[in-house]
């Protein structure tokens, strides 16, 4: 959320004087001297960009035409075509949807109407909920209050005068509001020409800045959030600042209902979640379960490649493990119960931690053994609420693929390295190039030394900048334990999820009294770092099936080959090509039904199968297949052993992409 700049009512005063001057400074260094209490709105036109300007920011604050300068200040027009501009017009946008909704529905009550993350909404109180036909008439006022290009102006008013306003007016939420206002509060009203809204924007000048918009869904939300209240009516809407923009946002959310993994899993029959089982408990079916067995596969096989053991633990653990852990006083809201056996009380791991922990304190470590590099999948289990469930985004029961690092203080740097250099090529492997990256330094609370802590952040730093990794700093919002770098991958179409993590943990050792001898034979602490590439496999797997709407890259692929007959004489051959491909370890299908090929052909690219061998006349009596490529174009009839070679790199998990 932006800060909006408040106005001081000592600018109407002085105003009054009408003697002071303010030194205003403009883009590219240039200053000019205004009367104080100067609107933003007549500093944009004395610059000539009124045009293309939606507001401004006010010594960096976002402020409107309207807003009153009343000291010497620095501002820069913002672009009606900017990301800060877009603030602007949903404000806009929401208010002229509220005037359109009470033009339309007069017992309408209004209450809140806050911009959000790719839009804005606002809540009536009204008898029942809004239709899609009844949008569709507000969508149509609100054009009609577009192309009016009402000017919208803002009136500071005392609180005795909102209240007595909004009472007059009926609108019980806004009286509501102002009698909650904090009293040094400025109480103001933006009225669009007859209509008028208690705000403390910012707003655009007109409502014919609001070009593009379009209204999304409505739902029945509680005043305030509490279920205790009334039940308001909701309706969320968008805007942009041109149609252009507009409809490749619409383009992008259709698309995204298209590759929702919840309904792609259905439909590939890749996994369930049902409450016969259990909220957020998620169940893997067959085609769910090959897929991650390949990435599973991969996974072991590069965590060889890069010097880690792989570990087994168990699910539960005595109670005094969670105790010394900490995790029973700082993270019981998020464990499950307890529970007795033979008189001691047992905890369900919602992390792997203590038990690597526990592995390395069988023995004496001495600084010649660390690294030591500990990989798990190990299923945890978490108390989520069930609202905040989602698919295979939130769940309750998951398996991480966790690994700790016990190391050196000296070694953190190549380590961090080591697990950004594996991160790469994981992402790099299943489809993603681009990331956002968090570098997350020491907060106010924290464990440990100040020279320790600054030692492994610029480790951190280091590593980033050593693989040229763009990244931001989140100054202070590292955990009280230690420095951590985040990083969330973006899918197809541009969204961002938070998968991997790297931990730097100075509390773990401490607690568990670990250590190691060091080369001057005396007892020191290892530093722990705990780090996950995938995050949780469940939700992973969600990414990825959303990232390829269902259609995965071959070697991923759960069915990667279909075998379809054309007619029954060529059952015999058919049989024989799928024995071939069976022995080549390909995940292969056989179409033999009595139907028609064109039916088959549909059929297998619903299931997104990535090739379909065709068998007719022609292959049978040359010994070859016809392949089909889903989404691409017929090949021609080819003997297997030339369409075995023909797929080999896009089979190899290193070589699929340079033939994408
Ligand atoms: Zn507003
Ligand atoms: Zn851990």
């Amino acid at each position: 959320m932006q800060e909006v700049a408040g106005s001081n009512p000592a600018v109407l005063t002085t105003k009054l004087n009408n003697m002071a001057e303010i030194n205003i400074q403009l883009p590219n260094g240039v200053n000019k001297s205004f009367p104080i209490g100067t609107t933003v709105g007549e500093v944009i036109e004395s610059i000539g960009v009124q045009s293309s300007a939606v507001g401004a920011k006010v010594n960096g604050n976002l402020a409107d035409f309207f807003f009153e300068i009343d000291c010497d200040s620095e501002i820069e027009p913002i672009k009606i075509n900017s990301e800060e501009g877009l603030y602007f017009i949903r404000h806009t946008a929401a208010h002229i949807m509220a005037e359109a909704v009470q033009s339309l529905y007069p017992e309408a009550k209004v209450t809140i109407g806050p911009v959000i993350d790719n839009g804005f909404y606002y809540d009536f109180e009204y008898s029942r909920g809004f239709t899609p036909e009844d949008l569709e008439k507000i969508e149509n006022k609100m054009k009609e209050i577009v192309n009016q290009k009402k000017p919208l102006t803002r009136k500071t008013v005392s609180r005795d005068d909102a209240i007595g306003i909004f009472n007059k007016d009926g609108e019980t939420y806004k009286v509501e509001i102002v009698n909650d206002l904090p009293s040094d509060q400025q109480i103001t009203i933006y009225d669009q020409d007859g209509w008028y809204d208690l705000c403390r924007g910012p707003h655009a000048p007109s409502t014919g800045f609001v070009k593009a918009f379009k209204l999304l869904s409505s739902a029945g939300a509680y005043w305030r959030g509490d279920e205790k209240n009334a039940m308001l009516q909701r309706i969320y809407g968008t805007a942009f600042w041109d149609r252009k923009e507009l409809k490749g946002y619409l383009n992008r959310l259709e698309e995204a209902k298209k590759r929702d993994h919840r309904k792609v899993g259905k439909e590939l029959d890749l996994f369930s979640i049902q409450e016969e089982v259990g909220a957020g408990l998620v169940l893997w079916h067959p085609k769910g379960s090959r897929i991650r067995r390949v990435i599973e596969d991969f996974w072991r096989e590069q965590h060889d490649r890069y010097g880690y053991e792989l570990l087994y633990t168990p699910h539960i653990a005595n109670i005094d493990l969670w105790k010394t852990s900490g995790h029973l006083e700082f993270y019981s809201e998020n464990m499950y119960p307890r529970m007795e056996v033979d008189n001691t009380e047992y905890q369900i791991k919602p992390m792997n931690c203590p038990f690597h922990i526990m592995i390395y304190k069988t023995d004496i470590r001495s600084y010649r053994d660390l690294p030591l590099r500990w990989a798990e999948i190990g299923t945890v289990y978490r108390y989520e609420r069930s609202g905040v469930l989602h698919g295979l985004l939130r769940v309750r029961g998951f398996s991480q693929d966790d690994a700790h690092i016990f190391c050196r203080p000296d070694q953190i740097e190549e380590e961090v390295l080591g697990v950004l250099n594996l991160t790469i090529l994981f992402l790099k492997t299943f489809g993603f190039d681009d990331y956002e990256i968090y570098l997350s330094t020491r907060p106010e609370k924290f464990v440990g030394e100040v020279e320790v802590w600054d030692r492994a952040t610029d480790a951190l730093r280091n590593a980033l900048d050593s693989k040229g990794l763009e990244y931001e700093v989140d100054e202070g919002g590292g955990a009280f334990y230690g420095p951590k770098i985040d990083l969330k991958i973006k899918d197809v179409l541009g969204r961002a999820w938070q998968c991997s993590t790297v931990q730097v943990d100075f509390n773990l050792p401490e607690r568990f009294d670990m250590s190691f001898i060091g080369d001057d034979n005396t007892r020191h602490q290892p530093i722990m770092i705990h780090r996950a590439i995938f995050g949780s496999m469940e939700r992973f797997f969600g990414v990825l099936i959303e990232h390829y709407g269902g259609a995965f890259p071959l070697w991923l692929s759960p069915v990667q080959v279909r075998i379809a007959t054309i007619a029954d004489e060529h059952l015999e051959y058919g049989e024989k090509v799928h024995q071939v491909l069976k022995e080549k370890n390909m995940r292969v299908e056989t179409d033999f039904r009595n139907e028609k090929l064109g039916f088959k052909v549909r059929e297998a690219q619903l299931e997104k199968i990535p090739y379909l061998l065709v068998i007719g006349n022609n292959e049978m009596e040359s010994g070859t297949v016809a392949p089909r490529k889903l989404g691409g174009k017929n090949l021609p009839s080819i003997t297997i052993e030339d369409f075995l070679n023909s797929i080999e790199s896009e089979l190899d998990p290193q070589t699929w992409r340079e033939v994408e």
